[in-house]
């Protein structure tokens, strides 16, 4: 039998398939709109789609197991060097590496209430103490993260903007946080949505490594890059920090696929800018939503929004029922909120047609 602390594991709940839904309910597939897993409803960028589909021709040899060519495209974006770089499946990946290779037995890790699933899943699987630290305003309050570090903590996760409440901390708040973290505390600052900010929201995090080398930026192409799919991330830190990630990294762990489709989906600005753009007026389209019927919902700075119905798990099977996929966030502690991705003005329309009935 597994140890205790792994049968204590409550797994990951993603959002429900499409496939899976149009079995259950009877539906046809074309007719379901899911909002439930903060991808880019946009698809493909068509840059990326022609690098991995050119990259298929190689798929009966293994990935370059360096990832150079991608890492490469990365160093050229953010003016950093190859030992500042470790690629992931995902950036969940980068979590679980620096799980792997930070924390263990009589090590803890911070995270905040409402934060990321996966934060306290990886610190569990490693046989970790989490400390969560209840949440201000829905978000980070970073004087009470600060407060919360022992002798024995290692890693302190912090996602901005945050899944799945959709709070921001500001760049400055951020860099004095940092400033005060001990230097044997790594701080996993994850950005799986940054793209999303808005111009005066953004900070330069990739700058800070240089003079914080605790700090460990994480990334990923799943979400305005369009290739949740195809599984990539990275991170970004101090080549020591690399280092030891790198030492429990799998030795190929991202696919052919997706180390091409990421290189060229990383300098196709046109597409990133387009995903932005249609976010912030899907945004627009939903909060405007939520305001005529009187839901409240939290201020978000991601491609989703989560708002207040009372009865979250209700809701969401009455949503169900009529084809919409939204992600009920009771695992996060918030069992009267659902969360919304953004979709395409068709389907956000659609979410907002069906949800006064399913509110019930
Ligand atoms: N961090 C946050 C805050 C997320 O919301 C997600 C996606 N749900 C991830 C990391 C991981 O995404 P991926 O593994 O697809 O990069």
């Amino acid at each position: 039998l597994a140890p205790a602390h792994i049968r204590a594991i409550s797994p990951y709940q993603p959002g429900k398939p499409i496939s899976e839904l149009a079995r259950e309910m009877g539906l046809a597939e074309e007719s379901i709109v899911k909002l439930a897993s903060n991808e880019n409803p946009l698809g493909v960028g068509e840059k990326a789609r022609a690098a991995m589909q050119a990259s298929l021709a190689d798929i009966a040899r293994y990935p370059d197991g360096n990832g150079f060519e991608l890492k490469d495209a990365l160093c050229r974006r953010y003016g950093v060097a190859m030992n500042q770089i470790v690629l992931g499946n995902g950036s969940n990946d980068i979590l679980e590496m620096v799980a792997g290779a930070f924390l263990g037995p009589d090590r803890d890790a911070i995270y905040a209430q409402h934060a990321f699933a996966v934060y306290p899943l990886a610190t569990q699987a490693a046989g970790a103490r989490g400390i969560e630290v209840p949440a201000k305003n829905f978000g980070h309050d970073l004087d009470a993260m600060l407060a919360a570090i022992t002798p024995a903590t290692r890693v302190i996760f912090i996602a901005n903007p945050n899944n799945p409440t959709g709070t921001f901390v500001p760049g400055a708040a951020l860099e004095a946080f940092l400033a005060r973290v001990p230097a044997d505390v790594l701080v996993v600052l994850d950005e799986a949505y940054t793209e999303y900010l808005a111009p005066a929201d953004r900070y330069d995090a990739i700058a800070w490594v240089a003079r914080f080398p605790n700090l460990l930026v994480s990334r990923t192409f799943s979400k305005a890059y369009g290739l949740a799919g195809l599984r990539v991330g990275y991170g970004i830190g101090n080549p020591a920090v690399i280092d030891l990630l790198n030492r429990v990294r799998q030795p190929f762990n991202v696919c052919i696929p997706g180390l091409a489709a990421a290189a060229a989906a990383l300098f196709d600005d046109e597409f990133l800018q387009r995903s932005f753009e249609l976010n912030a007026a899907g945004m627009k389209q939903l909060c405007d939503g939520f305001q005529r019927l009187g839901l409240k919902w939290i201020p978000s700075y991601g491609n989703f929004v989560t708002f207040k119905v009372g009865d979250g798990a209700g809701v969401n099977q009455r949503l169900l029922r009529q084809g919409v996929i939204v992600r009920p966030i009771g695992g996060y502690g918030m069992p009267e909120w659902l969360r919304v991705s953004i979709g395409l003005e068709s389907e956000n329309a659609r979410f907002l047609e069906v949800l006064p009935a399913a509110l019930g």
